[in-house]
């Protein structure tokens, strides 16, 4: 079941330059990591129960720095918190939901993840994403 928004990803272009704008809005930075497989870097920022999460493109493969190319920096996908990332992706595929991803991979902060196809979203490119340490 989906429980609720975990975060909100935002493509930038400059990771210190967003935190420093984040941080002159009040948000407080709670942590940043680096994700091999998606080729980013990341900053969280809370926000009530959610999190806002910076990405800033590690390599010119990485999809972050596609969609900057193609769209600029601005809101790249919503992320849902659940309890069972395989089963959700399994649940969307039965529903007619394409997947990016039809196996949860790991996401930064220890999590299960796994993508929707915007094309079958409405455009919104959606994560799943569930906590390993529970
Ligand atoms: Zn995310």
């Amino acid at each position: 079941m989906l429980q609720k928004i975990d975060h909100i990803g935002i493509a930038v272009q400059d990771l210190q330059e967003a935190i420093q704008l984040y941080e002159k809005m009040g948000f407080k930075l709670v942590g940043t990591e680096e994700v091999a497989d998606q080729m980013v870097k990341v900053a969280f920022f809370p926000i009530g129960e959610a999190r806002l999460e910076l990405l800033e493109p590690t390599s010119e493969a990485s999809p972050i720095a596609k969609f900057i190319a193609k769209k600029g920096a601005g809101i790249h996908h919503i992320a849902f918190r659940t309890d069972d990332t395989a089963a959700e992706l399994n649940k969307m595929q039965e529903t007619g939901i394409r997947l990016i991803d039809k196996k949860p991979r790991s996401g930064a902060h220890n999590t299960k993840i796994g993508f929707l196809h915007p094309k079958s979203t409405l455009g919104v490119l959606m994560e799943i994403c569930e906590l390993s340490e529970k």
